[in-house]
């Protein structure tokens, strides 16, 4: 996997500008980008906090987000914490919740729990339901390996993030690229 250019915390964030650039290259948008929440969205696993802690994104996330609306993409939720009640504190608290059009957090039992709550069977399912776009029009972002392999079976363009950087404008250019040649493998 290509590793973000950011590695350091004091890096500075994307600006919209940079985002809207990267997003301008492409002309076939995903309808739909569904993201992990720890290690992906924010740096940290929200079970090691309580709902009354303050979160913080990875630094491009929030121009990322901003962007994928603004270029008319809907915005998706998929998470597996055993902890949604921390969860959903901190997406009111980021202001996230409002951003996202479908909210999917599904409890496992603990993150090494290989039979409940999977993402292909669970979440992906109610995502494609509630927002009605197909599997094939949707991007995926997560840190872990095993739910990038299960939600690939179902056609979805997968991309795993990289934990020093969670999702920034390097991994927005590698899921455009990546989804873009998927789609011209199908056509
Ligand atoms: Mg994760």
């Amino acid at each position: 996997m290509t590793r973000g250019r950011r590695g350091t915390a004091a890096a500075a964030a994307a600006t919209p500008q940079e985002v809207a650039e990267v997003l301008q290259r492409y002309e076939d948008l995903p309808k739909a980008v569904v993201f992990d929440a720890d290690y992906t969205l924010w740096p940290f696993w929200c079970e090691m906090f309580a709902p009354s802690d303050t979160p913080w994104l990875y630094p491009d996330v929030p121009p990322i987000l901003d962007g994928l609306r603004q270029a008319g993409c809907k915005l998706a939720l998929a998470s597996r914490t055993p902890t949604p009640h921390v969860a959903s504190a901190f997406l009111d608290k980021l202001g996230l919740r409002q951003r996202f059009h479908s909210i999917q957090l599904i409890p496992a039992a603990n993150g090494y729990d290989q039979h409940s709550a999977q993402k292909d069977k669970t979440h992906f399912p109610a995502i494609q339901r509630e927002l009605g776009i197909d599997y094939t029009e949707m991007l995926f972002y997560d840190d872990e390996h095993p739910n990038i392999r299960r939600v690939s079976t179902l056609g979805v363009c997968s991309i795993l993030v990289d934990t020093a950087t969670g999702v920034d404008l390097a991994a927005l250019k590698q899921g455009l690229e990546a989804y873009t040649k998927a789609r011209q493998a199908a056509s």
